[in-house]
Formats: C-alpha cells, structure tokens, sequence
C-alpha cells in the first residue's frame, strides 16, 4: 500500500531564468512500512525533497499525497497537526534542549500535545535505542550517538506513520553512524514505520530496500523500479 506519492513535483527558489531547481519534476510512490534512502551529491535538492514530502515546505508545483491526500490542500494549522501527530523528523543535529533530561527530551512532544506516554511502547523504544542507562541524563553529558538516539526516540515517542531522517549521521564517527543507521533500520522493521533517509552517503544509503538517487533535482536512477 502507498503511503506517500509525489506527483511531478517541483521546487523552484526565484524566478525567471536566474530559478534554482531544487526539486525538478520527481514522480515516485513510496510503500508503507519500507525503508527508502534518497542520496546524491551536495545541492541536488535532497534535503528540498525531504522538507517537500514531510509538509514542511510548499511546492512550486506538483503534488504530493499523503494517504492519497493532497497534503499541501491542507491550511498552514492543518499540516501542523498532521505533521506533529503523523510525522517524526531527524536531522543532523540533535536539538535536544539542553535543560532536560534524555527521557525529558524524549517525552517532550507528547507533553506539548497533552497526550498520555504509552510506556510500555517508549520501553521498546528505550531498549531497541539502548538508551536506558542514559534517560536521567543531560545532553551535555552524552556522546553524539547517544544524543542522536535521544532525538530519534523523541521522533518517535508520538507513534508517527513515517520517520524522515536527514543526513542523521552527518555529525557522527563512523562507527556511532553506524550504529544510528542500523537502529533505524530495525525500528522500520520491528515498528513497521515507514523510514525516508537522506545521505549523501552511499554506504548509508545502501542499507535501504531502495534507493533513489537525486542530481540536479532530478531522479536519475531508482532501484525500486528495477525490483518491479
Ligand atoms: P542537498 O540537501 O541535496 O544538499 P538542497 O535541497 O539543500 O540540497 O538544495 C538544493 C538546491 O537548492 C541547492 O542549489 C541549494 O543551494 C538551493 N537551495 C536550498 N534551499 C534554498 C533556499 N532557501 N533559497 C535558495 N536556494 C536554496
Ligand atoms: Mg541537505
């Protein structure tokens, strides 16, 4: 089942002959409960992409559906709430607050939605994350990894329907990066949520079930319709 679709989707900045194309005309559908990595090199509309799908942008152009609905006919407060409750969101940086706890930081979206932690799910997530001995405490006193995690249980901690990471291992070792890319595959395969990652790393990339490569905010290449 399709979860997402973007319908010849286009994302200019500017106008005229001086536009950049960040988004180009991308049509794709992406499965419901997959893993799909978004890569190419620096400026070929990756992150562009990512913001598109997870409502975080408007198009120029084109569409893209979210349940088979157009997600930007929604008003501004709508997509708010749907990207809140539907959506979890991983960046580079961690932007965990620096005042609260890691469990804190973790619980902070439920909390600011007035909605009841569901424990027994944050305790799977606290073990599959293997961030238990970490919950009280500080930011400042965790590695990147660690605090990497906090933000990916964070994403989570609302039951989203898709998880979209960007470059979530562009500040980390290689090892830690690792260790990151392989927790977010298992928790795609044990939650079943839908998991869209961008890297410009194509090792990172490599451990998705497909991969769709980005130039010039295009898709060159898609090894998902190779499998079809
Ligand atoms: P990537 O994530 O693959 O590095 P981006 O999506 O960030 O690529 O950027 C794609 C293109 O759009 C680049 O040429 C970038 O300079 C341009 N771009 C991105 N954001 C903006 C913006 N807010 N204003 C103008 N140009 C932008
Ligand atoms: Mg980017």
């Amino acid at each position: 089942m399709t979860i997402c679709e973007t319908q010849n989707l286009r994302r200019y900045y500017g106008h005229g002959e001086e536009a950049v194309k960040a988004v180009d005309g991308v049509s794709f559908s992406i499965t419901q409960g997959s893993f799909t990595a978004i890569t190419g090199p620096s400026g070929s509309g990756k992150s562009t992409l990512l913001h598109l799908l997870g409502g975080l942008d408007r198009p120029t152009e084109g569409k893209v559906l979210f349940r088979g609905k157009d997600l930007y006919a929604n008003r501004e407060d709508a997509l708010s709430i749907l990207r809140r409750r539907q959506f979890g969101f991983v960046f580079q940086s961690y932007n965990l607050v620096r005042e609260l706890t890691g469990y804190e930081n973790m619980v902070l979206p439920l909390m600011l939605d007035k909605r009841k932690p569901d424990d027994a799910y944050l305790n799977r997530l606290i073990d599959i994350l293997g961030i238990r001995e970490r919950l009280d405490h500080l930011p400042g006193a965790m590695s990147g990894g660690q605090q990497q995690r906090f933000a990916i249980a964070r994403a989570l901690a609302n039951k989203p329907e898709i998880l979209f990471a960007d470059e979530p291992t562009g500040n980390l070792d290689g090892q830690a990066g690792r260790l990151v890319v392989d927790l977010l595959r298992e928790l795609n395969r044990e939650l079943g949520v839908t998991l869209v990652l961008v890297t410009h790393d194509l090792g990172v990339a490599e451990q998705a079930e497909r991969i769709l490569h980005l130039t010039d905010g295009k898709i060159v290449r898609d090894s998902g319709e190779a499998a079809k």
